[in-house]
């Protein structure tokens, strides 16, 4: 498995197959042609179905400024992967410098034809939570432990809890509409202002929480700085909990940094053996995945034991199994930014019932098992239902309306 430093990654909303992916590749391609007097993009499969709406043209633009970069969109192609992107670069003589075909594979990773990258690097010999938890065992070792023999991230993961809370808080910070033609209202400040008037402890809780991972997904639909957990689509679900934990909660950092390295083990497992691409696997791969880091993290915050943890997070994805990808208009709003945050609720049950369950019965379902589940329901899932908005709520929400 690689580096959680790969998982974790700050960058703009609102889309890391889309946007930040894209970003860097852009960004790579420029260090290497820069004789360049003009580039061309060609985006293919998802990226050119929604990119318009996940702002992958504007992005890609933005990069190559002020040369001048031309964007186009190219449907029905046969392709080896969903999201793929073509960059060409063209001298003054219009003769082509270079061209790349790259592969935007999930969570801002990327891949490029013919070239292997230095972020591929492989850090964990490990490649199944059975594995994981067998040499925990053996080395005594909890799993965050696991996390500090293979590579030192606190520093890392110290920016990315503090990055995720600046989103949180921007968000809260910001009212009106969202950009982009649902015309959708920013709604995480009247949330908190609803928890802070509740005089039920309960609902207090789940208001909160709520409004944090509407916060954090109103940023990312706004192009706003977040953190890919594991995907900028589903980037409201683990700082919500972190949030909520370390404010309202008051647990130490050093406690929230453990729980982190956990959420992404968790977080890493699901990426190398299924997919954490909507493209790829529907929105069970970004949300479900989200969630079950998340629940990952709330138990062991909780106190519980790694059987209990690896149980919270395997019901964190077992229970969005099936689950697509529609977004309306290719936004990253609609049913994105809610879906935060009924995860987030649900990752904190998860926690929660794990918990109990585990006092009464054996968990017949493993997290390896329910991961593999995953990635093959995510191969049986049509292509209208996976990040192209030609099916499920994509096609009967209208945009002009909404
Ligand atoms: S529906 Fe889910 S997977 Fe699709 S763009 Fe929205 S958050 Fe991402």
């Amino acid at each position: 498995m690689k580096s959680l430093k790969e998982l974790f990654r700050i960058g703009p909303g609102p889309s890391s197959s889309h946007t930040l992916g894209p970003q860097r590749a852009a960004r790579m391609f420029q260090k290497e042609t820069r004789f360049a007097t003009r580039y061309e993009a060609v985006l293919f499969g998802s990226l050119a179905l929604t990119g318009k709406g996940h702002q992958s043209d504007t992005i890609i633009k933005a990069v190559f400024s002020p040369i001048p970069c031309d964007v186009h969109f190219q449907i029905g192609e046969d392709l080896k992967h969903p999201n793929t992107m073509k960059l060409t670069a063209f001298d003054k003589e219009n003769q082509v410098l270079d061209t790349w075909t790259i592969y935007s594979i999930g969570g801002g990773a990327i891949e490029i034809e013919g070239k292997v990258l230095k972020e591929g690097k492989e850090v964990y010999p490990h490649h199944t939570f059975k594995e994981i938890i067998q040499y925990c065992k053996e080395h005594n070792l909890h799993l965050y432990e696991y996390v500090d023999c293979f590579e030192q991230v606190d520093d890392y993961l110290l920016e990315i809890l503090l990055q995720m809370c600046r989103t949180v808080d921007n968000g809260l910070n910001q009212q009106g509409l969202l950009p982009g033609k649902l015309k959708l209202e920013r709604i995480a400040r009247k949330l908190l202002d609803k928890a802070n008037a509740c005089t039920s402890l309960m609902e207090r809780e789940k208001l909160l929480l709520s409004a944090y991972a509407y916060s954090a997904s109103e940023e990312n639909a706004a192009g706003g700085m977040v953190v890919t957990a594991p995907t900028l689509g589903s980037s409201g679900v683990l700082p919500a909990l972190l949030y909520y934990y370390y404010y309202d909660c008051k647990y130490q950092r050093e406690e929230l940094l453990k729980g982190l390295k956990i959420a992404g083990l968790f977080g890493n497992l699901i990426k190398q053996n299924a997919t954490i691409s909507g493209a790829q696997g529907g929105c069970q791969a970004e949300i479900g995945a989200a969630c079950a880091m998340a629940a990952a993290m709330v138990a062991y915050l909780r106190g519980l034991n790694e059987k209990q943890i690896e149980c919270a997070a395997e019901m964190g994805i077992e229970h969005h199994l099936g689950l697509t990808c529609d977004p309306v208009g290719g936004y990253v709003m609609i049913p994105c930014i809610e879906r935060n945050a009924v995860a987030a609720l649900r990752a904190m049950d998860s926690a929660v019932l794990a918990e109990f369950i585990s006092q009464v019965k054996e968990n017949r379902v493993s997290f390896d098992m329910v991961v593999n589940t995953m990635g093959n329901t995510g191969k049986q899932m049509p292509m209208e239902l996976r990040e192209t908005s030609l099916g499920g709520l994509a096609l009967v929400v209208p945009v002009s309306e909404c």
